[in-house]
């Protein structure tokens, strides 16, 4: 029998993406786990998820790698910590895209004011805030991988003077780069708004917290699209309270969705956004697993799969 490919998720509805599959792999057989037979079980050597259950994966004595269509492996590689299965993640130059265009939107957001105009015209008050230049401004992305390069490239052609953080030090031209726990406190001081674009691993994990809002210059914003465990949200609420940061746009959070009763949802110091900064786009997304399956199966090799030590 052909191999088969399994299409694991917890998250219905799977329709659409099973279908912008198969119209991208037409010479695949791409089934869901409800489809496959208890006897075809063993045929499955390719796993296409988008948060599977691990107990799901668990009943393919065969499978041979997993595809994620998310960009995002933290929960994956956790509930798949016991098992040696590589895993590939989607790396698309159109999510990149459309998560530098968020990082752009909500930056211009905060650089011109949007939160206090909104906030003046519910008091009918005719007040002109300050103006302050883009190549006087500097905005900092933490990671600079696939998203936070994309994001830089868009914020410098707006303008802005543009600085990033990532483990290992990098270079990129017109960027302000740094590295290191060092690194990132000397970022943090030059820091008019700050954009986290990190993954979540066992290294970044609460990682951002009270010491470091308070090495941001007084005023300073925050921009989390990342993973809502990488704050400590109690500091940053500590934080903006206080006054010494000015506004935070959040688009993550430690629960998911946000609970009615969360009291971040009240606070005039944040902006909530439900988890919309970079989207999957279905169309594309396909076509890079059916590129890099192909390849597989053209080649034998598998694209580059997430390093379990690192978490990312
Ligand atoms: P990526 O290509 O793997 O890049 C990660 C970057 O973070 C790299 O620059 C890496 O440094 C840096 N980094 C990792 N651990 C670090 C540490 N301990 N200290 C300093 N820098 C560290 O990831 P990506 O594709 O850009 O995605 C980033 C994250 O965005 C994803 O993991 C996901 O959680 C999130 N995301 C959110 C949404 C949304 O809608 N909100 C959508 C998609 C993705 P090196 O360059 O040195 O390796």
């Amino acid at each position: 029998m052909a191999p088969l490919i399994a299409f694991v998720t917890r998250t219905p509805p799977e329709a659409d993406a099973l279908q912008k599959l198969r119209a991208a792999m037409p010479a695949e057989t791409i089934l869901p786990m409800r489809d496959i037979a208890d006897g075809d079980f063993a045929s499955v050597d390719i796993a296409i998820v988008a948060n599977p259950d691990p107990a799901d994966l668990a009943r393919l004595p065969n499978l041979k790698w997993i595809h994620s269509t998310w960009a995002g492996v933290e929960r994956l590689v956790s509930e798949l910590k016991d098992s040696p299965l590589p895993i590939v993640r989607l790396v698309d130059p159109q999510l990149s895209f459309n998560m530098a265009e968020a990082v752009l939107a909500w930056t211009y957001y905060l650089f011109r004011d949007m939160p206090a105009y909104a906030r003046l015209q519910r008091e009918r008050n005719w007040h002109p805030l300050g103006y302050r230049r883009a190549d006087q401004t500097t905005v900092s992305l933490l990671g600079l991988g696939a998203l936070g390069t994309a994001a830089t490239s868009r914020l410098k052609e707006a303008g802005f003077q543009v600085a990033g953080w990532s483990r290992l030090p990098k270079q990129l031209e017109g960027v302000e780069t740094f590295s290191g726990e060092d690194g990132l406190m000397a970022i943090l001081a030059k820091t008019d708004i700050l954009v986290c674009l990190l993954p979540l691993t066992h290294e970044t994990t609460g990682m951002l917290a009270a010491r470091h809002f308070a090495a941001l210059p007084k005023g300073a914003e925050f921009i989390n699209f990342a993973r809502g465990k990488i704050i400590v949200t109690a500091d940053l609420v500590a934080a903006l309270d206080s006054g010494h940061l000015k506004h935070a746009v959040l688009d993550v959070f430690e629960t998911e969705p946000l609970p009615v009763e969360d009291a971040l949802w009240r606070n005039p110091g944040i902006t909530i956004l439900p988890h919309i900064s970079g989207p999957t786009d279905p169309d594309t997304a396909a076509g890079i697993v059916a590129a890099n399956i192909a390849a597989y199966r053209r080649t034998g090799v598998l694209p580059a799969t997430v390093d379990r030590t690192r978490g990312y």
